[in-house]
């Protein structure tokens, strides 16, 4: 099937939605706060259904409050295309991440009401609750619900910080629907993105075509030494946490370098025990993330870890219990999807590149039930969770174009 030339979304009405949007939760920087299922979010959601719902689409809402807005397909029994993403923040979050795969899917649905074009497959536009993960933990858990990962009673009993929980909180705003949770066929899922780094950007490219997505092993550990006074104690007699997790610190960045360029690793929490000026270590904890899209690369930087730490802490003297908190195995995207991500690129004639995406994304558990893949496009000096997050509109055009072009491509333009 070949898309004419004129497929193409109207740009600046994605970018106008996205600022309308931006307006809900928006902070004094210019981000965004939205956190999952407050009144905020709740607003956001009845705008997408109302924009929705104006561009003729049904909306179906499952009880894990994921929303699907449904164009129908000619051959409306087909099993849909499907795309989408999130429009919670981080308490420090953008205007892009995450409501752009949103709002991106809209756009489509508009384009194609404009264009007179109608799909033999239903098109759906998805919001996942709580991608996140920054009020309740773990991140992206209703799109796992529907992907099988977790199970619906794990993820409604999820709680926030004052223990409300997700299904609370769901029944509060009005968004605990009725539909079961996944379990029904997705033809394709394609989610659109900015990406969060800065590769894209710098080498001029405007569409990532994601490949893969980095597999992740996360620990926490804890290494106890003996407090002591900073005076009177000689260097040779001390056993220094901190001396340990400084080493420890050093391992972890070196494991990252030692499998550049896609290789991540980084300890970014520590606490001190007691943490006082003239008192020598006793106790400190850590929390190391590593990530690698090669699962066997991934288990040897694992080996790595735990050598080192057990060297490290032997040769100081210090007891330490390391424990493996969270690990997602790499995901690669299906190859016609990523395919068609690529063909899109091209028909645009616009700079494109494979890339490997180091955040976790919806598209990661949907990759688990659907033929799936991702469309980044580039944010300015790759900064995101952040409310400077920005992005020039011609990036989110094509995008958007891109989405378009596969999406008719999956769907079937219906002649
Ligand atoms: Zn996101």
């Amino acid at each position: 099937m070949t898309a004419g030339k004129n497929l193409q979304i109207d740009g600046k009405r994605l970018w106008d939605s996205l600022m309308e949007m931006a307006k809900i939760g928006a902070t004094e920087k210019g981000g965004c706060c939205r956190l999952a299922l407050t009144d905020l979010d709740k607003e956001s959601r009845d705008l997408f259904v109302r924009w929705c719902e104006a561009a003729g689409c049904s909306i179906k809402i499952d009880k894990m409050g994921n929303i699907f807005a449904r164009r129908p397909g000619r051959n409306d029994d087909l099993a849909p295309v499907m795309t989408g993403s999130h429009l919670d923040t981080q308490p420090t979050g953008g205007r892009f991440d995450g409501v752009y795969g949103v709002l991106a899917g809209l756009e489509v649905v508009r384009s194609l009401n404009d264009l007179g074009i109608e799909t033999e497959r239903p098109i759906e536009v998805a919001v996942w609750t709580n991608e996140e993960g920054s009020r309740f933990t773990p991140a992206m858990v209703a799109s796992g619900v529907f992907a099988g990962v977790f199970d619906l009673e794990y993820g409604l009993g999820r709680s926030d910080a004052d223990g409300k929980t997700m299904g609370e909180e769901l029944q509060r705003i009005g968004y605990a629907g009725a539909e079961a949770v996944g379990g029904r066929e997705i033809h394709a899922f394609f989610e659109t993105h900015i990406e969060q780094g800065p590769i894209l950007e710098e080498e001029n490219k405007t569409i990532g075509i994601v490949t893969d997505a980095q597999g992740q092993r996360w620990y926490e550990l804890t290494l106890t030494g003996v407090e002591s006074h900073a005076g009177p104690t000689p260097m040779a007699r001390r056993k220094d946490a901190l001396l340990g997790a400084a080493r420890i610190v050093e391992l972890v960045n070196r494991t990252g370098l030692d499998n550049a360029p896609v290789a991540c690793a980084t300890v970014g929490m520590m606490e001190v025990y007691p943490n006082s000026r003239n008192v020598i270590p006793g106790r400190v904890f850590l929390a190391i993330d590593i990530r690698h899209p090669d699962d066997g690369i991934l288990a040897q930087m694992d080996g790595t870890l735990r050598a080192g730490v057990e060297k490290i802490t032997g040769e100081i003297g210090l007891d330490y219990e390391l424990e493996q908190i969270f690990y997602v195995k790499p995901v690669k995207f299906d190859e016609a999807c990523v395919a068609a991500v690529r063909d899109g690129a091209k028909a645009f004639g616009y700079d494109a590149r494979a890339i490997v995406s180091g955040a976790g994304h919806d598209a990661c558990y949907m990759s688990k039930v659907a033929p799936t893949a991702m469309v980044f496009v580039p944010c300015i000096d790759g900064i995101s969770h952040n409310e400077v997050e920005d992005a020039k509109p011609e990036w989110i055009t094509a995008g958007g174009n891109v989405l378009l072009r596969v999406i008719v491509e999956k769907a079937g333009r219906a002649e």
